[in-house]
This record gives structure tokens, sequence and C-alpha cells, in this order.
């Protein structure tokens, strides 16, 4: 059996193309478009790429777009006070702070202060509280790009038993909670769970986000399940995921590949969100 291939970018691409009509469509009404402000401090290389992604896609769908290169030196009560401004922009809808920060920045102190409003990531408290709750919010961008790859496949959740590999915030508890909302059995796994290959086999739906390469064989995929492989792994200049790709492709129905899986999804949901802000903002609902 050879799985058939749940590529990011077929679904990012058609979510593209829904948000520059809403968007055109927004704007001859209005005369305004979304803002989306990004902040990057140091140079990290993998850091420094995903930004110019973010730039290039939103300028791409037409949105205004800042980014704030800051260098390393930067304090931590200048990159708040710099967060403080964009809270305070009108042209601004949407605030991303590049993550990790720098050691002397605390990644609490500047989630925390992002407006809620504007919290695109969704890593803010009060966004986190309404995902749990099930209230509207901005779902991490990650976790939301994973459910609605399994959406445009048609994948049913109700009544499966879903396996997440992986606890992160940005992650793994995201998708988990987003998994149990659709009526699917959950199960989370971390580095300390027992009979992990077990539990890997019992799922119809394996969603792993661990960042160790290869680490999921193909003999722990259940025959048919549907395998989604958030990992980025860069192994002698090649990527991979976490999944065993050739193995597992030969046991489950659906398999994201690496790259070309998850990543395209991530960028285009931020996308979403921050034009849900706009429209938040221009309706005031
Ligand atoms: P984190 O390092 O924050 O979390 C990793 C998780 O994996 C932790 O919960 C950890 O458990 C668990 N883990 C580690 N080792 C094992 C093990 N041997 N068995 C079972 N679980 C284990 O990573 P992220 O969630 O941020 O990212 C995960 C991967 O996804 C990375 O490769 C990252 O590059 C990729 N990624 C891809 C994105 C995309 O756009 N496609 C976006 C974000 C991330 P514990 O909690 O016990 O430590």
């Amino acid at each position: 059996m050879s799985a058939q291939l749940l590529r990011g970018m077929d679904v990012a691409q058609k979510i593209r193309g829904q948000i520059k009509e809403e968007m055109e469509s927004l704007k001859q009404k209005t005369g305004k478009v979304p803002g989306l402000a990004v902040v990057l401090v140091g140079e990290n290389p993998a850091s420094q790429t995903y930004v110019k992604h973010k730039e290039r896609t939103s300028k791409k769908l037409g949105f205004y777009s800042e980014v704030h290169r800051l260098p390393a030196k930067t304090t931590q009560a200048e990159l708040l006070h710099l967060v403080e401004e964009l809270n305070n922009s009108e042209h601004i809808h949407g605030i991303l702070v590049q993550l990790p920060l720098l050691e002397h920045i605390k990644e609490e102190a500047v989630i925390h202060a992002i407006s809620a409003e504007k919290d695109v990531d969704g890593f803010h408290p009060l966004n986190v509280g309404k995902l749990v709750i099930g209230e509207r919010c901005y779902i991490p961008c990650t976790a939301y790009g994973v459910i609605k790859m399994l959406e445009h496949a048609g994948i049913e959740l109700q009544g499966k038993h879903a396996v997440v590999v992986g606890r992160s915030n940005i992650v793994g508890k995201p998708v988990a909670l987003l998994l149990l909302e659709r009526h699917a059995t959950v199960t989370v796994c971390h580095s300390r769970t027992a009979n992990l290959a077990e539990l890997c086999r019992s799922a119809d739906v394996l969603v792993v986000a661990v960042g160790r390469p290869e680490m999921i064989k193909g003999s722990w995929i259940k025959p048919g399940a549907v395998v989604i492989d958030v990992g980025i792994n860069r192994v002698g200049g090649k990527l991979v995921g976490d999944v065993d790709f050739n193995a597992a492709k030969e046991v489950a129905s659906w398999i994201t590949p690496v790259p070309g899986g998850v990543g395209p999804m991530t960028i285009t949901m931020l996308m979403v969100n921050t034009l849900q802000s706009f429209k938040y903002k221009l309706f005031q609902r």
C-alpha cells in the first residue's frame, strides 16, 4: 500500500487565494488593508528565514507589512516599548515577535505584552484559555494548519483515536485541543511516555511534533492511519521529518511529506489570523 500525499502547499494555495479575494473586496469597500508587524531580535539564521517568508507572503497577499529587525543588544524594556507602540498602531492588526528570543529577554513577558486582540500567533494566555474552553480566539498557526489540512482531505475525526506525540505550547497541546473539539479521542505523548510505539500503533490519526529525525518507525504505524509529520530536522543538509517517511508511506493511508507538508500551512494560517483581526476591527465584532 502506498499512502496518498497530504501536501500543505496545495491547501495553502487554495486558502491564500480565498484570503486575497476577501481582502481585495474589503479594500474596495473600506480603502483599508490588514497590517502585520513582525519583530525579530538578533540574527538567528532560521528565524531570519522565517521572518523573510512571512514578510514575502504578507506583501504578496497585499497586506501592509512592517518588519522590525532589532540588534541582539536590544533590551527587554526596548522590545516591550516597541510592542506597546504596535499595540496602539492603527495600521497594525497582527503582531508577531519571532521566537525563540535571546536569553536576556523573557519570552513570557513579551507574549503577555502583546495585545490579545493582535496576538495572531495565539500564544497570549487569554487566547490559550479561550482555545481550552472552545471560545472564538486566535489559534496557534501550526496547529490550525494541521486541522485545516485534515479538513481539506475530508478526513473524519469524530470517534477516531488521535495520538499526538509532543506537548509543546505551540504545536502539541493546541493540536490535541483542536482534535478533541472535533470529537476525536485524544492521547498526548511526550518524552516520559511509556510504550510510545504501542500507543502510536493504536492511532487512526497520528500527529508528530517532536524534533527528532525519523524517530517514528514504519512498524509503529497502524495500517491505514493518517500521519501528520510536523517535525522539521536538518540532517546532512537535507530536511527530514520526525517520521520515517519511506517506511510509513507503505502503511499509512495519508501522509504529509517533509518538506512540503505542514510547513507552508503555518504562514498561511498567520495570514488567516491577521485577516480575522482586521475584520474584527472593521466590524467591531
Ligand atoms: P518542542 O521542543 O517545544 O517540543 C517537543 C516535544 O516532543 C516535547 O513535548 C517533548 O516532550 C517531546 N519529545 C521529545 N523527545 C521525545 C521522545 N523521545 N519521545 C516522545 N516525545 C518526545 O518542539 P516544537 O513543538 O516547537 O516543535 C516540534 C517539531 O516541529 C520541531 O522539529 C520543529 O522544528 C517543528 N515545527 C514545525 C513547524 C512547521 O511550521 N512545520 C512549526 C513549529 C515547529 P517533553 O515535553 O516531555 O519534553
